[in-house]
């Protein structure tokens, strides 16, 4: 029993962000051990010392993350993440931590006073950031700031890679250098106080198969070591103190998870049709390019949505021409022929590209974002540009324009690119005079107008993240009007159809990459809409797989005239849920797994 915590009753339930899937089910190893930091003012004559000290920390974190980088490079599955460790060797270099703090303690702090003092400037910066990936790079500084603080309070390393016994890690936080010390053998799945879906560490969780829930807030003070605990990585339920009721059935739960897995792995090689004979390419959204490995082990048919503004994090300096010719020719050789479809930047202010001066703005999903960032900041647009058209020749690319709000935005990125290619034949620069131009749909103007940008491009990729913040009003990161987010409100599916309706008539592609495409229980109704392709998580492509197999267009086709006529979204989903249950009960009768 640990002092200061209350006694948890049977069946504790919590909520958190399940970022890996999968049922785990053991004993805890709570692995939380925080520097506690005494703040205290200094004399002038200790100043020198304390920069000193701060220094030493800094280089002594250097070394443990160099240390930790030679041993991750031994390991192939774990290869593919080093950049990992290499940002966070970038982090301290960083003026804004480093000279930050250095001027603290020159304003008379100690040194681990000034540097909580910055890493809280830092985080306020972070949560200021509309957009969720980028948001979640602070958990990046923090695990920084976090070894900083241990070396400076004298707080050990915590030995993530030494837990002996098959056990459930609980921590406060887990940085990704201790989420790649994890032995797979003994770490059966973790769970956090902090995190997001897309930080680091959940990333290295989905690619390590250990299921794993975060953002819990206070889980850590709610459990003690050896406690039992069950997790389940796609819900993100966790639940302490298991009765042994609970404890059978999440047992047979898991049983059932791991079997539906290895059956999903008979679906791997077959095509991703339906029984009337259409082929719907499942695709890839990718956004860093390593997870191109998970796209392959899923067999996703190429990328149909590349996220570029990843290349950008993290950094002073945007990526030059010649940096980001080289990543995309990387993806498409990993892609090895199949189609890559690279959206450009889509970002909003300069937050993240500091060498532009951009304002702050009060209602940045609103503002200079995506592609009117890049119109507006027009040399970056270009280099950006050219090194996907130089790329085209070492592929198959498609481009892909991001919230797109008009004819007169699409066409003035297609003169920006037409003269580019000019500019490359003069040059005498290949390029693929072919690649298809397709745009985000993503904005309410660009659904209702969508016939008339139909006769612009080669095909639309629909963007339902945005698409239902836009059309509903609904922040898509406010959990105070999360219960208002409803991919299957009636304006939503008009929405839909109109948009596939206008491809059609137009004679061009149509793709849904938001991630509702990754949805197993909407796949007949988004065949059904009349949708050519689905992009998604790779993780989702076997779910979705198995179950267009089993449905016809024409069903579909026939639910979607069904559901047009509903006035609410709960009717909506009644109807796909009894319907999906009822033509594939194996899949959709359980409780969801
Ligand atoms: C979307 O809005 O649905 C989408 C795929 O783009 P992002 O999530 O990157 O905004
Ligand atoms: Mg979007």
């Amino acid at each position: 029993m640990v002092l200061g915590k209350t006694k948890i009753s049977e069946d504790t339930y919590l909520i958190g962000i399940g970022v890996s899937p999968g049922i785990a089910i053991g004993a805890v190893s709570l692995v939380d051990q925080r520097p506690l930091v005494d703040q205290s003012l200094i004399e002038a004559t200790e100043v020198e010392a304390e920069l000193f000290r701060f220094q030493q920390s800094v280089d002594r974190a250097r070394e443990q993350l160099e240390k930790i980088k030679q041993a991750v490079s031994k390991q192939p599955h774990l290869r593919e993440h080093l950049y990992i460790l290499d940002t966070h060797l970038l982090i301290l270099d960083d003026e804004m931590l480093v000279e930050g703090t250095k001027k603290e303690i020159r304003a008379l702090v100690n040194a681990e006073g000034a540097l909580t003092r910055v890493l809280g400037q830092l985080r306020a910066l972070f949560d200021n950031i509309d957009d969720e990936y980028l948001r979640e790079r602070r958990s990046d500084v923090d695990a920084v700031g976090d070894r900083l603080l241990r070396i400076l309070t004298g707080v050990s390393e915590r030995a993530i890679g030494k837990i002996g016994s098959k056990s459930l890690v609980v921590a406060h936080d887990l940085s990704p250098a201790e989420t790649m010390q994890m032995d797979r053998s003994c770490v059966l799945g973790f769970i956090t106080d902090k995190g997001g879906r897309t930080s680091h560490t959940a990333i290295l969780a989905r690619s390590l198969d250990i299921p794993a829930v975060v953002g819990l807030e206070s889980v850590t003070s709610m459990v003690s070591n050896r406690m039992s605990v069950i997790i389940d990585g796609t819900s993100g339920v966790v639940i302490l103190n298991p009765s042994e009721e609970t404890f059978k059935e999440y047992l047979e739960r898991k049983q059932a998870y791991d079997y539906f897995e290895q059956d999903l792995e008979k679906y791997r090689d077959l095509p991703s049709i339906t029984t009337d004979q259409i082929h719907i390419p499942l695709r890839g959204n990718l956004e860093i390019a390593s997870d191109v490995v998970h796209a392959k082990k899923h067999a996703a048919e190429g990328i149909g949505l590349y996220r570029t503004e990843f290349l950008y994090l993290g950094r002073s300096q945007p990526p030059d021409e010649e940096e980001q010719y080289q990543a995309y020719c990387e993806i498409l050789k990993q892609a090895e022929g199949e189609s890559v479809t690279i959206r450009t930047l889509d970002i909003g202010g300069d937050k993240f590209v500091p060498d532009l001066n951009l304002e702050d703005e009060a209602n940045p999903a609103m503002g200079l974002r995506a592609i009117r960032f890049s119109l507006h900041e027009e040399r970056l647009f270009k280099i950006q540009l050219r090194a996907i058209l130089r790329a085209s020749s070492c592929g198959r690319v498609r481009i892909l324009f991001p919230m797109i709000s008009g004819v007169a935005e699409i066409r003035a990125c297609k003169k920006i690119l037409y003269d580019i290619q000019t500019q490359l034949d003069h040059e005498g620069i290949r390029y693929d005079s072919d690649l298809a131009i397709g745009i985000m749909i993503e904005t309410p103007s660009a659904v209702m107008i969508a016939s008339l940008l139909a006769t612009e491009v080669d095909f639309f990729s629909v963007g339902t993240n945005d698409l239902i913040q836009y059309f509903l009003a609904v922040d898509r990161g406010n959990e105070h009007v999360a219960y208002l987010y409803d991919p299957l409100h009636p304006a939503i599916l008009r929405a839909l159809k109109m948009t596939c309706d206008a491809a059609n008539e137009a004679g061009i592609g149509v793709c849904i990459c938001g991630e509702m495409a990754g949805e197993s229980l909407y796949a007949l109704v988004l065949v059904g809409l009349g949708f050519h392709e689905l992009s998604m998580n790779p993780a989702c492509v076997p779910r979705v797989k198995r179950v267009l197999r089993q449905v016809s267009k024409q069903d579909g086709e026939a639910l979607v005239n069904q559901l047009l006529l509903l006035s609410t979204s709960k009717e909506v989903s009644t109807i796909i849920e009894k319907e999906m249950r009822n033509r594939l009960p194996a899949i959709f009768a359980q409780p969801p797994i």
